[in-house]
């Protein structure tokens, strides 16, 4: 049995899928005006849970339940998409969030906090290859040099967020102090398969991973790929190749670790020529900053004992690191008890993605609600959330805040 409010929150979710850049597929980026159609429909759903809304100066859209509390609690997620998206990704979370703050104005439960829906501009970094643009302004992260980013087309950050109406010097002033927030919850399609195969409708993060990103590269020596023996080759390919099948292994050895070897660059790239330089990329995600460290370190010797063996140079380039973020014990209690109490075993999960729940980890404690996606497919137009799955999602939530009331 669904109730009208699952429906209501799927209705709303085919409702924004139809707002898009583009007529093939769905992708609503930051600044555009498809998102800023999207934004006009969420500000009417607020109004209708009675939410005082704005926008600020970086686009998130923020609907507030005033109950006159010094502290503010957080619920939402963002609603920019990638490229070929789907309907769920981000979007289920503020349409859960909305849902949930017309629950509790309706039913007029005093919570210790007040309530603020955000519906963040900027998560996936699609258009200036910058995420959480939209969760660092509340954060009181957001640099001012990012307004000097320019998408594709050349255009700045500045000038968007001027188009749109807003002003980009008084970004800045958006955010939150630490003493404003009490917590942010967010709820996500889980995108991966562990809900799906273990049957279960809802999972609880417990960290959101840590990755970093290198470059790596192998010289060795061209070379005619008729004449040269095998044994006198400095073949660069071969080289990476090694190092390709140890990231796989390595990965195995630690529990939840996941590394991707995801670009290859073979030079100079042609049939009859040995290989003389390969460029690798490297993609490295782990919970634990200490064990990813580690087998960070043992990836970097095995490339120089590769390189060694095989008489190439080896380069090691650090590309990005960003570090893992631990949910906020009480909160995932609050969450664990509200899981059990609508029926459902409790499932940790690690989350392989990061969320804006990153961001703001570093202003208030966050807590994460997965819903299982069907196959773990996301970022495509099949991703789906069922409406079973969306109605276990409210119910948990109804127990959370229920919960938070009674703190
Ligand atoms: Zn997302």
């Amino acid at each position: 049995m669904t109730t009208p409010r699952a429906q209501k929150i799927l209705q709303r979710l085919d409702l924004l899928a139809e707002l898009s850049d583009r007529q093939d597929c769905l992708c609503r980026e930051f600044g555009t005006l498809a998102s800023a159609q999207g934004r006009d429909l969420v500000r009417q759903w607020m109004k209708e849970a009675k939410l005082k809304v704005s926008v600020d100066n970086m686009l998130n859209i923020r609907g507030v339940l005033d109950l006159g509390k010094p502290k503010t609690f957080l619920m939402g997620s963002h609603l920019d998409t990638v490229l070929n998206a789907g309907k769920f990704d981000g979007t289920l979370g503020v349409l859960l969030a909305v849902d949930q703050a017309e629950r509790l104005e309706k039913q007029d439960l005093m919570l210790p906090y007040n309530l603020e829906v955000v519906g963040f501009s900027e998560e996936e970094g699609v258009r200036f290859m910058k995420p959480y643009l939209g969760s660092m302004t509340l954060a009181g992260t957001f640099r001012p040099e990012y307004l000097q980013l320019r998408d594709k087309e050349g255009i700045t950050l500045e000038q968007v967020v001027k188009e749109n109406g807003q002003t980009p010097q008084a970004v800045m002033q958006d955010g939150f102090s630490r003493a404003q927030l009490a917590g942010y919850l967010e709820v996500h399609i889980e995108q991966g398969p562990v809900l799906d195969q273990l049957q279960l409708p809802v999972g609880l993060v417990t960290d959101i991973v840590g990755q970093q990103r290198h470059q790596i590269s192998f010289v060795g020596l061209a070379g005619h790929a008729g004449t040269v023996p095998i044994k006198q080759r400095k073949d660069a390919l071969l080289g990476a190749a090694e190092l390709v099948t140890y990231v796989e292994k390595l990965a195995l050895e630690y529990r939840d670790m996941v590394a991707t070897v995801g670009t290859l660059e073979v030079l100079p790239g042609r049939i009859n020529v040995i290989p003389e330089r390969v460029n690798m990329s490297l993609d490295i995600r782990h919970a634990h900053k200490d064990e990813m460290q580690q087998a960070v370190n043992k990836l970097r010797e095995k490339t120089s004992s590769i390189a060694k063996k095989r008489q190439l140079l080896s380069y090691w380039e650090a590309l990005s690191e960003v570090d893992s973020v631990q949910c906020n014990t009480q909160l995932n209690a609050v969450l664990r008890e509200s899981i059990m109490e609508s029926g459902y075993p409790v499932k940790h999960l690690v989350s392989g993605a990061g969320h804006d729940a990153v961001v703001l980890s570093g202003i208030t404690p966050v807590c994460m609600l997965f819903v299982r996606c069907k196959e773990g497919i996301s970022h495509h137009p099949l991703e789906q959330a069922s409406l079973e799955d969306i109605e276990s999602a409210i119910k948990v939530c109804d127990n959370f805040f229920d919960k938070l009331a009674a703190i």
